[in-house]
């Protein structure tokens, strides 16, 4: 139990967070991970993962030790905790865990991942990652010339059981509605009828998953009849959602309807200095080397956030003398006379006043933070303060109208 104080905390140690973690301390940052079961994430239940460039195959949890490893060698700290409460209202951000542990960071990443949504049949624990899968894009490829079976009739269970249909000799999509009716758009209906490797089950269930090693077949229900059945099969894929790990985070950043946070392309999300990466996040594909790739993002963008404010806060904030915060951009070019006029006015008035550029073409937060829409723009600021916004912008007149303030 205790505070500790760190540049950057990443939550959750899948491949985002923990790739997130090689950046930021290599990038020499004190960083801290905290997850709250085994290092590596979903991907780390699975026993093979076949599209991780570079290596033809690996074990999903050979390949994130292998990432924690290398993590680690740069510095950063992997720590099993689990995040149960965050304050991102201030410039330092505040996160509990369950172990009573407080850590006071300048800047969070969240890669909390996600969960498929599991629906608790006999058997689908036991057999996930040798037979029960979650994902054909991951698995699709071992099941070449099989008999498959896949659950769920939504946009997403269809258009998976089609492109299963490309490695698979049947795939059967097992529907809970009668004859004819699926949830899916009527698109891709269309595209799952004209598909001669498709077969429905109607009004049916899976009652059960059987196996030995592996899978070896399911028992469906007849939901209407209470009719029971076996099918023989390889592979059983669930499509009935994923759940995003984000509960935690109600309230404190902006999320969207399901529950994925929103963030930009460069991982920020709602709240300056917070930044979330992988399945966590609002995406298009959530797979390792799209989680991988977020978490390098976000750790740079949180580097780049963190020096900026420490020089900022050092510079501005924190400077005893008024300052003259002068916005301009090397893209404008009539900003660049304002920039030479003020560094004038700094030589001649070094001890009374700390002229401080800002390019907003690299630093957008900052000229956000003061509204300002449009250089060149100067405010002048007292203690953290501002205090003018000067509108004369040229040598002399800029002098006069600040002689007056500063005297
Ligand atoms: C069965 C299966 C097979 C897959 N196969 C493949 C494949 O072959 N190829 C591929 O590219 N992708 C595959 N995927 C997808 C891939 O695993 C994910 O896209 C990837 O793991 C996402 O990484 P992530 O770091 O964003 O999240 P996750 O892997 O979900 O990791 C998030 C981590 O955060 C931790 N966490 C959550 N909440 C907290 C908290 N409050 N405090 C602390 N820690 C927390 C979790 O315990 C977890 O370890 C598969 C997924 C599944 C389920």
């Amino acid at each position: 139990m205790g505070t500790k104080e760190v540049d950057v905390l990443i939550i959750g140690g899948g491949p985002a967070g923990l790739t997130a973690g090689l950046y930021a301390s290599r990038a020499r940052l004190n960083t801290v991970i905290l997850e709250k079961g085994r290092h590596g994430g979903q991907i780390a239940t699975t026993q093979v993962i076949e599209n991780w460039p570079g290596t033809l195959k690996a074990g999903g949890a050979e390949l994130t030790d292998q990432m924690a490893e290398h993590a680690r060698r740069f510095g950063c700290q992997i720590i099993k905790d689990e995040v149960v409460e965050v304050d991102f209202s201030g410039y330092e951000k505040v996160v509990k865990t369950k172990k009573q542990d407080t850590y006071v960071a300048k800047a969070v990443i969240i890669a909390s991942g996600a969960e498929p949504r599991v629906l608790g049949i006999k058997g689908e624990r036991e057999f996930r990652g040798r037979g029960v899968s979650y994902c054909a894009t991951c698995d699709a490829d071992f099941y070449t010339d099989a008999s498959v079976v896949v659950v769920g009739n939504g946009d997403a269970a269809v258009e998976e059981a089609i492109y299963l249909t490309n490695f698979a000799a049947e795939v059967t999509l097992i529907v809970i509605h009668d004859e004819g009716i699926l949830d899916a758009t009527k698109v891709i209906q269309e595209r799952a009828f004209a598909n001669p490797k498709l077969k429905f089950k109607w009004n049916s269930v899976v009652e059960e998953i059987k196996g030995d090693e592996a899978v070896t077949g399911v028992v469906i229900r007849n939901i209407k009849t209470g009719q029971l059945e076996e099918l023989p099969t390889e592979g059983v894929f669930f499509f009935v959602g994923t759940l995003p790990n984000t509960s935690f985070l109600q309230g404190k950043i902006e999320m969207d309807a399901r529950g994925y946070i929103k963030a930009n392309d460069m991982m920020e999300t709602s709240v300056e200095g917070v930044y979330a990466c992988g399945d966590c996040r609002e995406k298009f594909l959530r797979q390792v080397v799209t989680a991988a790739a977020d978490g390098a993002i976000a750790a740079m963008a949180a580097e780049k956030y963190i020096r900026e404010e420490e020089f900022f806060r050092q510079e501005v904030l924190q400077q005893e003398k008024p300052v003259l915060l002068v916005f301009w951009s090397p893209m404008v070019e009539a900003s660049l006379p304002v920039v030479a006029d003020a560094e004038k006015l700094q030589e001649k008035w070094g001890d009374k006043i700390k002229v401080t550029k800002i390019d907003t073409y690299r630093n957008t937060k900052v000229a956000r933070r003061y509204g300002i829409e449009r250089v060149p723009a100067v405010l002048l600021l007292r203690q953290g303060q501002v205090v003018a916004q000067i509108r004369e912008l040229e040598g002399e007149e800029m002098e006069k109208a600040l002689s007056s303030l500063i005297s």
